[in-house]
């Protein structure tokens, strides 16, 4: 194969709307994609570049109406991300300077919020015809962990959350309409990034009436609304527990392909247990608190919204993973082997892959033990900020 490639200097351009909160504007909402494509563009990104913008839509008509967020909404159409994610990660380097909080949609979202939500909006799927996407969001793709809830999945990358998410600790999210993985298991889809990739593919095959389109551009308005809107952010700390407790399980069963490993090099993972049952105490109790809250009083509300919002910071090990500084979320990283893939606790699990292969043994395992203590350090740091304050 011969590639005719060269280098040239060129200028990008992030397009970026603001409509500023009432009674938070210093809170921020980032609804975000990029616009750059490989070719044509058909489905990545214009598919979703048309959703952000049926939501600016939609929020202008809020707008015009005299609807004002009570924090700030920024809409973003990023540049170049394709070319390394270059467009949105620069604008986060540089606004996360001078700007001390983000907010967006996240996965700890509450699911007893988003159920109410997402039953709200109709399936568009055959076969589903009156039922809610809920309904059909469940039945095709149920947790394999929590019984009666939806799949969702671990943030890998390749896309432009991941500054936000995956160095500054800022809570992050996306939703969008993919394939039965039961019955495609490749991890794209089959004319990815190529020349074929056009409106006509998208019109003829994958959504002739654009319905699924029209279902994600309410899944995604409707977040962005209740983060941006409700007095209290739709957060929930007790699913993050929920999902600690399961990672740590994850990775300790991993490490049980060497049991005799384990015993030579006294290898423990109770530091990390630990932290992580403390986390789901501190959780809970901070649950309770919050039934508690006078939602009048301004102080107290924004106090504990910023508890909720600085959670997912204090993931963030300013140190970074080892070998990959830029990624700094201890708990989230892409997959070392394939970006696109999330891992949880990716300094354990990048020190446990392919450990028989390593050459000094008693090192490699030194290693894992550090990687386990930065882990429960952090977990129990983490815990440490959904104390009560004073
Ligand atoms: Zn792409």
């Amino acid at each position: 194969m011969h590639i005719h490639s060269f280098k040239e200097r060129r200028r990008i351009y992030n397009v970026i709307g603001t409509i500023r909160g009432v009674v938070e504007p210093d809170r921020y909402v980032i609804l975000g994609g990029h616009r750059d494509s490989w070719v044509f563009g058909g489905i990545d990104p214009q598919s979703g570049a048309a959703v952000v913008h049926e939501i600016v839509r939609s929020f202008g008509k809020l707008k015009q109406q005299g609807w004002r967020p009570r924090r700030t909404v920024i809409f973003a159409s990023w540049d170049a991300e394709e070319f390394g994610l270059i467009g949105s990660t620069e604008w986060a380097e540089v606004k996360y300077s001078f700007c001390s909080s983000f907010l967006s949609g996240n996965y700890t979202l509450r699911v007893d919020c988003t159920p109410l939500m997402y039953s709200l909006i109709p399936s568009p799927d055959e076969g589903f015809e009156g039922k809610s996407l809920y309904e059909s969001w469940l039945a095709k793709n149920p947790s394999k962990e929590h019984q009666g809830t939806p799949r969702i999945n671990k943030l890998g990358s390749g896309n432009d959350f991941e500054v936000f998410f995956q160095r500054l600790g800022i809570a992050s999210g996306r939703a969008r309409y993919t394939k039965d993985f039961k019955v495609a298991k490749y991890s794209s889809y089959p004319l990815y990034h190529s020349v074929y990739e056009t409106y006509e593919l998208v019109e003829q095959f994958y959504d002739p009436t654009f319905k699924n389109h029209l279902a994600v551009a309410h899944v995604r308005g409707g977040m962005v609304f209740e983060l941006a809107d409700f007095v209290l952010v739709p957060f929930d700390c007790r699913d993050y527990a929920q999902a600690l407790s399961s990672y740590a399980s994850i990775i300790y069963n991993m490490s049980l392909d060497h049991q005799e490993a384990l015993k030579t090099y006294k290898v423990s993972f109770d530091s990390l247990f630990d932290a992580v049952n403390n986390f789901s105490e501190a959780a809970r109790d901070f649950h309770q608190r919050l039934q508690l809250l006078d939602m009048n009083n301004p102080i107290e509300v924004r106090s504990r919204n910023d508890q909720l919002m600085f959670l997912e910071r204090a993931f963030i090990d300013p140190l970074g993973l080892p070998g990959r500084p830029f990624y700094r979320h201890i708990i989230f990283a892409p997959n070392k082997h394939n970006k696109y893939a999330g891992v949880s606790f990716p300094g354990i699990h990048d020190a446990l892959f392919d450990i028989t292969h390593k050459a000094d043994q008693h090192k490699a395992w030194e290693e894992v033990k550090r990687q386990i203590s930065i882990a429960a350090f952090t977990v129990a740091a983490a815990a440490g900020t959904l104390e009560e304050t004073v």
